[in-house]
């Protein structure tokens, strides 16, 4: 019997393991989970090196897991401006001007986090705005849901993408707007995007924050840069955190060319599945809906890939030995990927995922849950956007916004719920606060329920369950020591931190006084 490395005694540890869902002390040793039980079965661990901290009844939970995430794609922006603090078009334009003075290595200024259903102006950045912060740098500034881009008449220069390519907004006398979205935003990353050494380079402080939060594990959505960054990453010392890597479908050919299938890897770095787009966002007015958007009654939002097409992909996808994570926020996509899944008889064993799944019918949950597709949701959305007066009930008008996001609904009718954040922004206490302190019944959980969808839920989307997501004899030693009790105190979830995070079995954000 090896001793242990470090023993958390005195404790109010929710395991997240349905069995023994309560215990006192827990034992770490060798990355793993050597005890969980009352004090004395984790004080057994103990030898003479061993750590034993006591934590005076703070809460102790599984480290989270952020189903969805863009952590190594945020590394590239740990240098860009950021307009999620601005309140107005105005202090955002000001706030650029301000930034100027510091663009980055290309001559580029890029800014980040721009929500114009915030801002009293209530529209959007164009060209017009950054023209005024500067006519000789190029400026591209990002919208928080990151389906937009509005950019200055220098960058569209730069640029040179053509009129007509899809998502290059024009006025109706072919004057660009500057607004970029889908193929247009594309062709503004393939100008923009950082080497993967500097992706590497700048993932230790996105990985910090992170961990600094609870987050110990995430589905990474990645591309080619992200996943050689990740393996340099790792290549030059350990991994501050684990990644389970949702590879874009442009990568499908070659995956399944090398023969590469989900679990390729170990519990620090491997391949999860692959991410394919089927709408946009509802903020955008991209989210594909079955009937017109309230606020814009021509407009019903647009499929990325025709059904057939979408059929085609997935089809791939599950030909390769891999689960789809197909983002898909409107009714009318969520429709398209159930179709597409019913119709290609995928075994339901397969936990392909509908990421996002926001405006989701009691009907449609059933078939999920028959199909055996996971619901990947992100909380944090519902305090972002989907609060009475918010700007999903612009959007989706009231009726239609009391479905958005019904995490109970899918909970009850049996779907497998994982939840993330999208990186909008990173913070599984406000997501969990969220889902606890919703608007709408049918989003309302309990805080079991979250916590659970926020550890185990992911660790099962992800083919982990018996090793990550819940503190369980054998599991990885990963943990989360809470100040504050959400059980004691749920409608203040989103003010607790995060006292330490336990990554492997060691202390890697934070401390624990008390040590004895
Ligand atoms: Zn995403």
């Amino acid at each position: 019997m090896r001793d242990a490395d470090l023993v958390l005694v005195d404790a109010e540890i929710h395991t997240m393991d349905p069995e023994h869902p309560l215990a006192k002390g827990i034992a770490f040793g060798g990355g793993r989970i050597l005890g969980v039980g009352t004090n004395a079965q984790a004080e057994k661990w103990a030898g003479r090196t061993t750590e034993i901290i006591e934590l005076g009844r703070k809460v102790v939970v599984p480290g989270f897991i952020d189903a969805h995430a863009h952590l190594m794609e945020s590394a590239a922006r740990v240098s860009n401006l950021d307009l999620g603090g601005c309140v107005s078009l105005a202090a955002a334009v000001e706030t650029l001007r301000r930034g100027v003075a510091r663009a980055g290595p290309q001559g580029w200024l890029v800014a980040d986090d721009w929500d114009e259903s915030r801002w009293p102006e209530g529209r959007y950045l164009t060209r017009n705005d950054l023209d005024r912060v500067s006519d000789t740098i190029p400026i591209a500034a990002v919208r928080v849901d990151r389906h937009m881009a509005s950019v200055n008449s220098v960058a569209l220069r730069v640029l040179q993408i053509p009129l007509g390519t899809r998502g290059f907004e024009a006025t109706a006398s072919g004057a660009p707007t500057g607004v970029l979205k889908e193929d247009a935003l594309e062709r503004m990353w393939d100008a923009l995007w950082p080497a993967p050494e500097r992706l590497a380079a700048g993932f230790e402080t996105v990985a910090g924050r992170a961990l600094s939060l609870g987050i110990t594990t995430v589905h990474d959505v990645v591309g080619h840069d992200e996943i050689r960054a990740y393996q340099i990453a790792r290549a030059a010392g350990a991994l501050p955190l684990r990644a389970n890597l949702l590879a874009r479908d442009a990568l499908l050919p070659h995956l399944a060319a090398v023969g590469l299938m989900r679990g390729f890897g170990d519990e620090w770095l491997r391949l999860g599945g692959v991410k394919v787009f089927s709408d946009g966002s509802l903020g955008a007015r991209t989210a594909a809906l079955e009937e017109p958007y309230a606020d814009d009654p021509l407009e019903r939002g647009m499929l990325i890939h025709p059904p057939i097409e979408l059929r085609n992909i997935l089809a791939g996808i599950s030909a390769a030995g891999l689960p789809s994570a197909v983002h898909a926020i409107g009714d009318r996509a969520i429709e398209v990927v159930i179709e597409s899944i019913e119709s290609l008889a995928i075994d339901p064993g397969a936990r392909h995922r509908i990421e996002h799944a926001e405006l989701l019918h009691p009907e449609q949950i059933t078939r999920m849950a028959r199909l055996g597709i996971v619901a990947s949701c992100q909380p944090n959305f519902v305090g972002n956007w989907s609060l009475p007066g918010g700007l999903y009930e612009r959007r989706l008008g009231p009726e239609r916004n009391a479905l958005n996001n019904p995490y109970r609904e899918i909970l009850r009718r049996g779907v497998a719920l994982a939840f993330g954040s999208d990186g909008m922004p990173y913070g599984p206490l406000e997501g969990i606060h969220w889902s606890v302190n919703a608007p709408f019944q049918g989003q309302r959980l309990t805080v079991d329920q979250a916590m659970s969808a926020y550890t185990l839920g992911g660790a099962s989307a992800g083919f982990e369950e018996g090793a990550k997501g819940s503190l369980v004899s054998g599991g990885v030693a990963d943990a989360v020591v809470l100040d504050g009790n959400p059980w004691q105190a749920p409608e203040h979830i989103r003010t607790m931190r995060v006292s330490a995070t336990i990554l492997s079995g060691r202390i890697a954000k934070g401390n624990l006084a008390s040590s004895r």
